[in-house]
């Protein structure tokens, strides 16, 4: 299969959905760690294809979902300053800090601006050397090797009025926390097609081995998924626990080593704050040594801010595995799309906003 279009087959899908079916004998409980992959299998309908034995949760994948409240106030901080120009993703402007987003503060006139791509913000850099400009990184590895070439190429050329709002999460790190808390119940993963195409899977192979838990690099499309799921729940019923490679158009096992190197030379290994499960040893990353002067919390010197979620929020706990979107009291009712409370309903990749869009009694698109 070479196109897009046959990874949305609806016969393709059903025979798999028939085959997951056919190999499940016991319960099992997976997560997907990928916004894209959780918007996948909420608008085809994915997990209703399966057999009422495999529940699948979704896990915390999305960028915007995972950035720490703290992050977002920080950036609304630094984007309300006079001599600021603040670059982000269109994404990352509706989510709620304190008491306002950064739509809020460009509306009230501060100089915030949705780029593309970090080079954007460098770029407007170059062009205002009178201003601040800062670039708000946030993600996991997918986004963190054109952020570090950003600052790279910022520190080649000499640009003293640029700097980034660094908040990258890395993937390994958050399965290892989630697998080692009391509460566990997810049993397999699909790990994140498009994060294994960078960092390749050898990082999973020791997780796998050590939680006794199969992680198979999954991708996209909903004929991925199955394909993904079926590799998996193969797995448990066989009683194996290894790490597979389902996206192999697309995913290597070494990754790709260029971007891994461009990344090493500009960041480091860091403890850092996943929202919804809280602080996560080494697993974030931070601007090392000579690029630290590129880091926006050092040169403005903002001191920690603490904030806590809105107390009906349960997207902390939706992100670990352990509850559904439908279990909040508040989903669609006082929280909405367009008045979220929190992270998973802002962004349109978070499970939330998915289960509003998709599961509304107007729903209508499926692989069928
Ligand atoms: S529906 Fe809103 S309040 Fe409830 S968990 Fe999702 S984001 Fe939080």
């Amino acid at each position: 299969m070479k196109y897009l279009d046959e990874y949305r087959d609806g016969d393709a899908a059903r025979r798999i959905a028939r085959a997951i079916a056919s190999i499940t004998a016991r319960p099992w409980t997976l997560m997907e760690i990928c916004g894209g992959q959780t918007h996948s299998i909420v608008r085809f309908g994915i997990d209703e294809l399966l057999p009422p034995e495999i529940t699948l949760v979704h896990g915390p994948g999305c960028p915007v979902c995972v950035t720490p409240l703290e992050l977002i106030e920080k950036a609304i901080l630094l984007a309300s300053r006079p001599d600021v120009t603040f670059c982000s993703f269109g994404d990352m402007l509706r989510v709620p800090g304190r008491d306002r987003d950064l739509l809020a503060v460009k509306a009230a006139g501060g100089d915030v601006r949705i780029v593309y791509s970090p080079l954007d913000a460098v770029k407007i850099a170059v062009e205002n050397p009178d201003r601040q400009v800062v670039f708000f990184a946030v993600g996991f590895e997918t986004t963190a090797p054109a952020n570090a070439m950003a600052v790279y190429q910022a520190h080649r050329q000499g640009l003293s009025n640029f700097s980034m709002l660094v908040s990258h999460v890395t993937v390994p790190p958050a399965i290892e926390a989630i697998l080692s808390s009391p509460d566990n119940q997810v049993q397999g993963f699909l790990a994140a097609g498009h994060v294994c195409a960078i960092m390749g899977y050898t990082e999973y192979e020791p997780i796998a081995k050590k939680y006794a838990v199969p992680i198979v690099v999954t991708g996209f499309e909903p004929v991925d998924l199955l394909q993904g799921i079926y590799r998996c729940v193969r797995q448990l019923e066989e009683g194996r626990c290894e790490v597979e490679n389902a996206y192999g158009r697309s995913v290597t096992r070494p990754g790709n080593v260029t971007a891994q190197r461009v990344m090493r030379e500009v960041f480091e290994v860091t403890d850092r704050k996943c929202r919804g499960i809280g602080e996560i040893p080494q697993s974030g990353l931070g601007l090392r040594g000579q690029y630290a002067v590129y880091d926006a919390e050092v040169r403005f010197g903002l001191s920690d801010v603490s904030l806590d979620e809105p107390s009906e929020c349960i997207s902390g706990i939706i992100l670990q595995g352990l509850k559904k979107p439908f279990d909040c009291p508040a989903f669609g009712t006082a929280c909405t799309p367009e008045h979220p409370l929190g992270a998973t309903m802002v962004s349109s990749e978070g499970a939330c906003a998915a289960y509003y869009r998709y599961r509304s009694p107007h729903h209508v698109q499926s692989v069928a």
